[in-house]
């Protein structure tokens, strides 16, 4: 049998991981400044992180939600104390789409309403009204097709206010990601998300934050949206949850009310994928990761600037973004086949990070000496193409 072809694939066979660096099959160390999509948050195959996966699995894996599984508590409560949201309720599914499916749904299960406010460049999953408040035509199917959902644009505050005064008493949510990876790694502005908040207030509206890739401590901050002096309604977590296990989870504010069977899943929630969580919160605890990722980042934005030829460098804590150039477009390439680093991507010429919050600053060094010598090449390459190119002008030398 053939898998089905939905990937195009680097062909490399990573076999081993260890914090920011992963191995190929054979025995070629790679620095890990993409965190597999932003999944690893205490680097990869923590040593706590295995351990308590494995006493778990020796007690046991899975039962299903329907008897008391105290972890889940366990979970909740270390979950508030870190996020500082002690009095949120939550929700536990698998992954970051579900997350976003269940915020979307109780959202219109609590006010009764239908419509869906999502912005453009949006990224929320690709199941059925996750995938139809992504702003990406090309993996809507023709079945997820909602007059349901609006796209405004990104960070207007008129357009938003527009929009509310004609439609406010019919929206249900607004689904905004702190910071868009997907889209390029684009920046909510603070007054942006104060008047999401306001609207939502004013017109019985629920405010639900998308920090599947944003948040879990990413920017410095546990829930980016919240550094806007602001909460929301509902928060949306997957990739940073679990380090690699797949959990994911929604952390609900206390005045919307649960009914027994409103959302529900087999899987969510289980004993191996709490143990995860918990692994990864205790972590983020002991070695002190939000402050690091808002240290370690700043230091790598600053030194990212200093690199010639790097546009529009951006983001927040370990959540960043730059412009990659034309004459610069095989920089991604570069730095993986010869300087052995993987980045992230964002079409069409974006290079995202998205490391372990492990990092350290002689990681982050590392990889500034491989970026800065992958870029001088690049444009060494440039200067010798365009000096051939004016000589091919001149014509042949005649002898
Ligand atoms: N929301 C955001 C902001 C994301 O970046 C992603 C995945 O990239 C998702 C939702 C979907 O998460 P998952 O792939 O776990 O379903």
């Amino acid at each position: 049998m053939k898998l089905f072809n939905v990937y195009p694939i680097t062909d490399i066979n990573i076999i081993r991981a260890q914090d920011c660096y992963i191995w190929d099959e054979n025995g070629v160390q790679y620095l890990d400044m993409y965190g597999g999509h932003a999944v690893i948050t205490i680097g990869h195959t923590h040593e706590h992180w295995v351990r308590r996966i494995e006493e778990q699995l020796h007690q046991i894996a899975f039962y299903s939600n329907s008897i008391k599984i105290p972890i889940q508590q366990q979970l909740a409560e270390k979950l508030g104390e870190i996020s500082g949201k002690s009095d949120y309720q939550l929700f536990l599914c698998n992954s970051g789409a579900e997350a976003n499916e269940n915020a979307l749904k109780l959202a219109s299960f609590h006010n009764g309403k239908k419509k869906v406010l999502a912005f453009s460049k949006a990224f929320h999953g690709r199941t059925s009204l996750a995938v139809a408040s992504t702003d990406n035509p090309a993996i809507v199917a023709p079945v997820n097709e909602t007059a349901n959902v609006t796209f405004l644009p990104f960070n207007d505050e008129e357009a938003l206010t527009r929009h509310f005064e004609q439609f406010g008493d019919e929206i249900s949510s607004v689904i905004v990601e702190g910071i868009q990876g997907v889209g390029g790694i684009n920046i909510a502005k603070d007054s942006f998300l104060k008047l999401i908040r306001e609207l939502c207030n004013q017109n019985n509206a629920v405010f639900i934050a998308d920090e599947v890739q944003c948040g879990y401590g990413r920017t410095g901050n546990f829930f980016s949206v919240d550094a806007a002096g602001i909460s929301a309604d509902i928060y949306s977590m997957a990739k940073g949850m679990g380090n690699g296990f797949p959990v994911g989870g929604i952390l609900i504010a206390p005045h919307i009310k649960p009914k027994h069977f409103m959302l529900g899943t087999t899987f969510g929630g289980n004993h191996l994928a709490c143990a995860a969580a918990l692994a990864v919160l205790e972590i983020i605890e002991k070695e002190n990761l939000l402050r690091k990722a808002k240290q370690n980042g700043e230091y790598l934005i600053n030194k990212l600037k200093e690199v010639d030829g790097l546009k529009n460098i951006r983001g927040w804590g370990l959540m960043i973004g730059f412009d990659v150039p034309d004459e610069l477009q095989d920089l991604r390439t570069v730095l993986l086949q010869k300087y052995k680093v993987f980045t992230g991507e964002a079409k069409p010429n974006i290079i995202r990070l998205l490391p372990p919050l492990t990092i350290t600053i002689a990681q982050i060094n590392e990889f500034l000496e491989s970026i800065r010598l992958a870029v001088s090449e690049l444009h060494s390459q440039q200067e010798v193409q365009g000096l051939m190119y004016e000589n091919n002008k001149k014509g042949p030398v005649k002898v």
